[in-house]
């Protein structure tokens, strides 16, 4: 076991973070509040072969793995602009497709994706199944050439901004009873797919939508690889989600972290700077080392998922999404409370960043289900819902 990282992650570490802090939270917050996008950061990225690191070579990616990808979203959040969408583009989307799509497929989507010149977003979440999708109701029936798709889907991030939606819903045959996914691709000015933006409480340049899929027709290729595979294609994607959900959240408590410590250094109230007296120095030794240990566990998700270990992939992913929440949340409070009542300017722009990690502990799944995962399958417990 070599907790040390190779030369040329190293090297990717470091241009990242230079990538970052040419943009930075400043840049970040500019475009939330303008109501703006994250498009010539992503466009850069994307130039630079960091949002499809992950990717394979022969379709335009980096070949490399999803410790890489991870690793390009931690930086990017510690420089304090995020890019939420790597979460769902690249890894969700781009990992289901490299791993189960056609050639066709992967030939028109991977080069895109890769280089970041379209996005495609991930949508699973309804309004009545919530956190069960065992009562997904958006259904796929077969048609003469292809598909026709009815169904709602909510909270869907960057759908404005994608070329294409990668719905997860169930096909006729299987439209009761325990998922059985069909996973399609619906480019988003198909007719009949409509959307609607949600007012969120937010302050994130990505926007979350609600989605009509009103009798949208799809040709017989726009179902990803096999029907029959479909529960093994998603579950392909969502251990990236919760890793790469965890690698913002550590790359935001480290963001967060940053400014405190800077503050504490430098702000003398009582002739010594505030960072002397333990009240505020503990925690934040503290929370360097929930953060440190939350990475640890991201980074071991990371690595068990490139070494093709799903299933450990997968109780590690779910660990590491909890403690990065759980991490990201204290960092970010106790950034807040160190600035006082600086850090609640909209100039400082912490108290902002309140929300955002909170969502964390919420989405892409949420602390309870994780405890549920982690009772029943680590601990033999059984189950209670
Ligand atoms: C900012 C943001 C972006 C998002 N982006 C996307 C996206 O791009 N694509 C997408 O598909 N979805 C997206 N989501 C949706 C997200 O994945 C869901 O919000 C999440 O899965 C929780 O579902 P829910 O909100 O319906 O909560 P519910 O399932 O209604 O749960 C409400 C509460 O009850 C708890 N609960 C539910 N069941 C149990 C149980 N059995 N035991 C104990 N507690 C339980 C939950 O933990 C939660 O605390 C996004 C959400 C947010 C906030």
């Amino acid at each position: 076991m070599d907790f040390t990282e190779t030369d040329e992650q190293r090297a990717l570490r470091a241009a990242v973070a230079e990538l970052g802090a040419a943009y930075g939270h400043t840049y970040f917050l500019k475009q939330a509040r303008s109501g703006g996008r994250l498009t010539e950061l992503w466009q850069q990225a994307g130039q630079l072969g960091f949002l499809g690191v992950n990717l394979p070579a022969e379709h335009g990616g980096g070949g490399a793995g999803l410790y890489e990808l991870s690793l390009v979203l931690e930086e990017l959040a510690a420089a304090g602009c995020g890019l939420l969408l790597m979460v769902v583009s690249p890894a969700i989307c781009g990992t289901i497709i490299a791993r189960y799509g056609t050639d066709a497929q992967q030939q028109y989507w991977l080069p895109r994706l890769a280089s970041g010149s379209s996005i495609m977003a991930f949508g699973i979440t309804e309004p009545d199944a919530g956190s069960n999708s065992h009562k997904l109701t958006t259904v796929a029936s077969r048609s003469a050439d292809g598909w026709v798709l009815n169904g709602r889907k909510v909270f869907i991030s960057g759908v404005d901004e994608a070329e294409a939606v990668l719905i997860v819903g169930r096909t006729t045959d299987a439209r009761t009873g325990k998922l059985r996914p069909a996973l399609f691709v619906v480019p988003t000015d198909t007719p009949g797919f409509s959307y609607q933006p949600l007012e969120m409480d937010l302050v994130a340049p990505e926007k979350q939508y609600l989605l009509f899929l009103d009798d949208v027709r799809l040709p017989a290729d726009a179902l990803i690889g096999e029907e029959s595979a479909a529960l093994l294609q998603l579950f392909a994607g969502l251990n990236p989600e919760r890793i790469m959900a965890a690698a913002m959240a550590v790359g935001s408590g480290r963001y967060a972290l940053g400014r405190a410590v800077s503050y504490a250094r430098s702000r003398v109230v009582w002739d010594v700077p505030i960072g002397a007296h333990q009240g505020i120095a503990h925690p934040l030794a503290q929370v360097r080392i929930e953060l440190e240990l939350a990475r640890l566990m991201m980074q071991k998700a990371a690595v068990l998922y490139d070494l093709g270990d799903d299933l450990g992939a997968g109780e590690a992913a779910n660990m590491a999404k909890y403690a990065a929440a759980e991490a990201s949340v204290r960092a970010v409070d106790q950034a807040v409370q160190t600035l006082g009542g600086s850090s609640m300017t909209a100039e400082v722009g912490l108290a902002s960043m309140l929300a955002s990690v909170r969502a964390t502990r919420i989405a892409p799944v949420s602390r309870e289900m994780i405890l549920n995962f982690v009772a029943q399958h680590s601990l033999g417990l059984p189950k209670s819902y």
